[in-house]
C-alpha cells in the first residue's frame, strides 16, 4: 500500500543544511498497523509529512495505494490527497465550528450536499463514540473526545490510509488506550492502513503489527514488533524496549 524507496529529505536553513530524513526505505502493506517510533528530532514528523508530499523529497520515490505521488498533477494530488487522511497531537480542530461541522468540513470542501453530509456525520459520530454531541464545540469536550471528534473528520472521506503524528501524545494513559482501541477498531471494521508515529513504545506494542525505529533521519531497525521486541539489534532500540511496563 506504501512503498517509500531511498527517500529522504534536505532542509536548507540560513545557508545550512539539514538531513531531516535519510535515504529510507519503507514498505507497508494494506490493512497494517505500522509504527514508527523515535525521539524528538528523528524525523518522524518530516516522514509522515512526506507521505502526503506535505513535503516534497529531496530524493527517492513515494508510492501510496496507486499512486506515484511525485507524478501526479495537482488535480490528481488533490484526489491521492483525500485518500490519506491525518490526525495530529494537538487535534488540529475549527474552534468556531460545531462537532458536526468540523466532522463535514472535508465533505463541504468536496461538495457534498448538506443532507448528505449529515447522514455521514451521524454515521462517524456513531462509529467514534460522539453520537448526541454534534452540536457541541471542541472547547466543551474532553481531549479524548477531541481527539475522536479528529478521527471522525479524517474518516469522512473514506481514505484507504490514516496517517496519525503523535496523535495520543496529548492524552493520559486511560485515555490513549481509549484512542487506540478506537484505531484498531476502525483498522478491523474498514481495512484501512495506519501509519502511528510515536515516541512512546507502549503505544507501538498496543496495536501495531510492524514498527520502524529512527535515529538522526534514518530507519535504524524495523520489522514485527515481537520481534523488534524480544531481540532489539541496535542500541537506540534497546533503550526504547527498556520503557516498555
Ligand atoms: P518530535 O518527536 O519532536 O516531533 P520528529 O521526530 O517529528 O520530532 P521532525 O519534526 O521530523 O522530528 O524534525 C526532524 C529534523 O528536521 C529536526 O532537526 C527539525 O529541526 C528539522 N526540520 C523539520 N521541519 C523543518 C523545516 N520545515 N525546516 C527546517 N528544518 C526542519
Ligand atoms: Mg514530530
Amino acid at each position: 500500500m506504501i512503498h517509500l524507496s531511498n527517500v529522504s529529505k534536505t532542509f536548507q536553513l540560513k545557508g545550512q543544511s539539514l538531513d531531516a530524513v535519510k535515504d529510507v526505505d519503507l514498505h507497508i502493506e494494506k490493512g497494517e498497523i505500522f509504527g514508527v517510533v523515535g525521539y524528538s528530532g528523528a524525523g518522524k514528523s518530516t516522514l509522515v509529512r512526506l507521505l502526503n508530499l506535505l513535503e516534497k523529497p529531496t530524493n527517492g520515490t513515494v508510492k501510496i495505494a496507486d499512486y506515484e505521488m511525485l507524478k501526479l498533477s495537482n488535480r490528481e494530488l488533490k484526489r491521492a490527497r483525500q485518500e490519506i487522511s491525518m490526525i495530529f497531537q494537538h487535534f488540529n480542530l475549527l474552534w468556531s465550528r460545531t462537532v458536526r461541522e468540523n466532522i463535514a468540513f472535508p465533505l463541504e470542501i468536496a461538495g457534498v450536499s448538506k443532507a448528505e453530509r449529515y447522514e455521514k456525520v451521524a454515521e462517524l459520530a456513531k462509529l467514534v463514540g460522539l453520537e448526541g454531541r454534534e452540536d457541541s464545540y471542541p472547547s466543551q469536550l474532553s481531549g479524548g473526545q477531541k481527539q475522536r471528534v479528529g478521527i471522525a473528520r479524517a474518516l469522512a472521506n473514506e481514505p484507504k490510509v490514516l496517517l496519525c503524528d503523535e496523535a495520543t501524545s496529548a492524552l493520559d494513559p486511560k485515555t490513549t488506550n481509549a484512542i487506540l482501541d478506537l484505531l484498531h477498531d476502525i483498522n478491523q471494521r474498514l481495512g484501512l492502513t495506519i501509519v502511528l508515529i510515536t515516541h512512546e513504545m507502549n503505544v507501538i506494542q498496543k496495536i501495531c503489527s510492524r514498527v520502524a525505529v529512527m535515529e538522526d533521519g534514518s530507519v535504524v531497525e524495523q520489522g514485527n514488533v515481537l520481534e523488534v521486541f524480544r531481540h532489539p539489534q541496535e542500541e537506540i532500540t534497546k533503550s526504547f524496549v527498556k520503557q516498555l511496563t
